[in-house]
């Protein structure tokens, strides 16, 4: 296939992409590079769109180099809903929600898991470990599984109980620890720093792959919207792969030639009990602060201290977007009233991007007119959320 190699973002050093590789040695994610030109040479926008309705309709664009090392349960090519009543109800015209929650898992990391684990598979790595907010973690267990892969997996106590069931039924090795998500980071390293180069570091931007995976979801905005992009894209942002991958897709399209004019302004969503995104683009710098104390009921989005912090803070800047955090209280009663007005019970993480799109539009940060495309990273009904 089209895969070249990887690249570092930070220092430009490049990595060979065929044997299993994890940060650079600047301490760096790696990018998937691909040969582009050749790719726009062998396919074209009307190839795609006769495809399959999932993710590796874009198989060009895609690291794994051959089918049989394609695990699958059928994700992808989500839908792309008009909130008709919802959107012009807090003035935009043009509000648009994908919805991530139909995937397996119920969350967009199916995406990366997808991907993260064919290709791992490929290059023959046999035992994965990664710590997890619940919602990665039981999609890289339930993918491993599915290719015959062993998992280890650690998340907070406090993690939705469904995703530890997820864990378990698909036969990994779970780990429960006190703290957040980086506290279940060092219990994973001092596994991996045990087993002798025998289990593969998988956490959130330490294999160059997820990423791969979770970018199809802006190569599925540009196509459902016929070859073009929003004029905004608002994403919960946690570890920030998703924002990152999108920017990617983007760009990548647009050297295609399978894509004209602007960016969409890409706008990080946090939520104020854990916002050091917001935090740094607000001070005007390129890397964050650990947030003390991180806590909000969007559990995906609770990770204090992400480690691509560089690359989101890039892909706002350079989208002309923003950041922007919001309260839980608010978040939890747009949820109520988006469900009211439309029928679908947005996750919290996807609801974040509610009350960030009213604030904005408040603020005039977002005309009426703009088209403004939230992603519902998850299913609402995977959690335990006490509404009565
Ligand atoms: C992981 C997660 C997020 C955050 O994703 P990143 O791409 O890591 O920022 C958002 N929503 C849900 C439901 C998640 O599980
Ligand atoms: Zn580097």
């Amino acid at each position: 296939m089209f895969l070249t190699h990887l690249d570092c973002p930070r220092c430009g050093a490049q990595h060979d992409a065929d044997r299993p590789q994890n940060l650079c040695t600047c301490g760096s994610p790696l990018l998937a590079r691909y040969d582009l030109p050749a790719i726009a040479n062998a396919v074209e926008p009307g190839d795609v769109e006769r495809r399959g309705a999932d993710l590796w309709r874009y198989r060009e664009l895609l690291p794994v180099r051959s089918a049989e090392h394609v695990t699958t349960l059928g994700e992808g090519w989500t839908p792309l809903w008009p909130a008709a009543r919802y959107g012009p109800a807090i003035g935009l015209n043009r509000l648009l929600v994908k919805d991530e929650g139909l995937l397996p898992t119920g969350a967009f990391k199916a995406r990366g898991a997808a991907v993260g684990v064919s290709r791992a598979r490929e290059l023959g790595i046999r035992h994965v470990a990664m710590p997890t907010n619940g919602n990665a973690g039981a999609a890289w267990a339930t993918y491993a599984a599915r290719a015959g892969l062993a998992a280890t997996i650690a998340m907070p106590h406090g993690a939705p109980v469904i995703t530890r069931q997820e864990c378990l039924v698909a036969g990994a090795d779970l780990h429960l620890v006190e703290g957040v998500i980086s506290d279940a980071g060092r219990l994973i390293a001092a596994l991996i720093a045990d087993a002798d180069g025998a289990i593969f570091d998988v956490s959130t931007l330490k294999e160059p792959y997820r990423i791969e995976g979770k970018k199809t979801m802006g190569l599925e905005i540009a196509e459902q919207l016929g070859w073009r992009t929003p004029d905004v894209i608002l994403y919960p942002t946690g570890g920030g792969v998703g924002l990152i991958g999108i920017h990617k897709a983007l760009l990548e399209l647009r050297t295609l030639g399978w894509l004209q004019g602007e960016l969409p302004r890409l706008v990080a969503v946090q939520s104020t009990g854990c916002a050091p995104v917001v935090k740094a683009y607000d001070a005007g710098l390129r890397q964050v602060e650990a947030w003390p104390d991180a806590s909000t009921v969007a559990f995906g989005i609770n990770v204090p201290k992400p480690l691509g912090d560089e690359l989101i803070l890039d892909a706002i800047a350079e989208s002309d977007g923003t950041a922007i955090a919001v309260d839980d209280a608010d978040m939890l009663a747009d949820l109520r009233e988006f469900g009211r007005l439309e029928g679908l019970m947005l996750c919290p993480e996807g609801a974040t991007c509610l009350t960030a799109a009213r604030l904005l539009r408040e603020r005039g940060w977002l005309g009426a007119d703009d088209e403004v495309v939230l992603l519902n990273t998850g299913a609402g009904v995977k959690y335990p959320l006490d509404l009565a």
